[in-house]
């Protein structure tokens, strides 16, 4: 079981944001993210678009500003659990809850913060009868770990950027690389279309196109993919260890639109004159995830709410300590880890 003091559901700008502002209140985090890397939107949807309205940086680009939250929280030293998707909430008689993952991992906390964004990002799947049975058993939607895929075969089906980045890289660490594409053309940047089409000429990567997957075989595991060429409809089967659609993720708002908690358009109602709170305490909901008037789904108003929802979220854990924030400061205090390394503090005056 993973114990922190805020659980912090979505690793987008927000949920990255709320871990500096509760570390300088020496609260400690840990993130949950169904994308197998942190940075939400920005880094799925946006990494190379230029952004120009984060607060002292004129312009930056949506990786780059992942990168520096990054750094940024790396002396409150946040635990992650990535490539799980928060599943189910329970509250225990403490006021205190556990969430769940989809894969079984299980996270106690006396707070939970919802930074879900537009949701979980959910593989678009292929329309293959037998497909469920060889998730997890050869067949992945995302690539959480490329050694897995060292000196195995490989197929993967797409024709966007993921699908062209992966091939790419896995023609290093595969034995084998079969890119299927139904279109001849590719969505992905033109560099990467013609890398590529270099590495085919030079026997690295089986590219066949214009052509579908149409078919999975294997006793328990995968161990062959049936692939039609659409121009002659010819079925070939392809001996595999490893089939990975990659036809783009979808933002769903998933198994947290059925915790209980009071949704409005898709997003979560919550109290926007105090601290963001919903309507069962102890969770709350920043970022583009809530809603209330006037709300602007920004990542400056993210990182907004996660301040107020940390200051909310200390006095829920330390219900008996009073204190005024007077304001940050830097030095002086050691790292979580016990180390020299200095993190920063916030200035706070007791008043109790
Ligand atoms: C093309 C584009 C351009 C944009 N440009 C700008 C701009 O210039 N300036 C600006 O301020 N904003 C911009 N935005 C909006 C900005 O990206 C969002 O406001 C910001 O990403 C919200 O951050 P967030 O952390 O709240 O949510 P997100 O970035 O959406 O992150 C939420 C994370 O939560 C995860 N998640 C959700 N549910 C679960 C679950 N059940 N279990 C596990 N994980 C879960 C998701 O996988 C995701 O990683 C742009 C958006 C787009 C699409």
């Amino acid at each position: 079981m993973i114990k922190t003091d805020i659980l912090i559901i979505g690793a987008g700008p927000t949920g990255l944001f709320a871990v500096f502002e509760a570390g300088l209140l020496q609260l400690k985090c840990h993130l949950i993210d169904a994308l197998p890397q942190p940075g939400g939107q920005c880094s799925e949807i946006y990494p190379k678009k230029p952004i120009y309205d984060i607060p002292g940086y004129p312009e930056v680009l949506a990786g780059d500003l992942v990168d520096n939250l990054m750094e940024q929280i790396k002396p409150f030293q946040p635990g992650f659990t990535l490539g799980e998707r928060a599943e189910t909430i329970e509250k225990l008689e403490d006021d205190t809850f556990i969430v769940t993952t989809n894969k079984g991992t299980k996270h106690h906390a006396p707070v939970v913060a919802i930074a879900g964004g537009l949701g979980s990002f959910e593989p678009r799947k292929p329309l293959l009868d037998n497909l469920s049975k060889y998730e997890d058993n050869g067949v992945a939607y995302m690539i959480k770990e490329p050694e897995v895929y060292r000196d195995k075969k490989v197929l993967i089906a797409g024709g966007g950027d993921s699908a062209l980045d992966w091939s790419i890289f896995l023609a290093d660490v595969a034995s084998e690389v079969t890119l299927v594409h139904r279109r001849n053309e590719f969505r992905g940047a033109l560099d990467s279309v013609e890398k590529v089409q270099q590495l085919k000429n030079e026997g690295k990567i089986n590219l066949i196109t214009p052509a579908e997957v149409v078919g999975l075989k294997g006793e328990e595991t995968l161990e062959m993919v049936s692939v039609k060429d659409t121009s002659t409809d010819e079925v070939t089967d392809i001996e595999v260890d490893n089939f990975i659609p990659l036809f783009g993720l979808s933002p769903k708002l998933g198994p947290i639109g059925d915790w209980g908690l009071e949704i409005e358009k898709n997003a979560i109602k919550v109290d926007n004159t105090l601290d963001y709170q919903t309507n069962i305490p102890g969770i709350y909901a920043i970022g583009d995830v809530n809603t209330y008037p006037g709300k602007l789904k920004l990542i400056l108003c993210g990182f907004h709410e996660a301040t107020l929802m940390c200051q909310s979220a200390y006095q829920r854990i330390f219900p008996d300590k009073k204190y005024v924030m007077k304001y940050t400061t830097v030095g002086g205090v050691t790292g979580f880890d016990g180390s020299k390394k200095e993190a920063p503090k916030a200035v706070v005056k007791a008043i109790d």
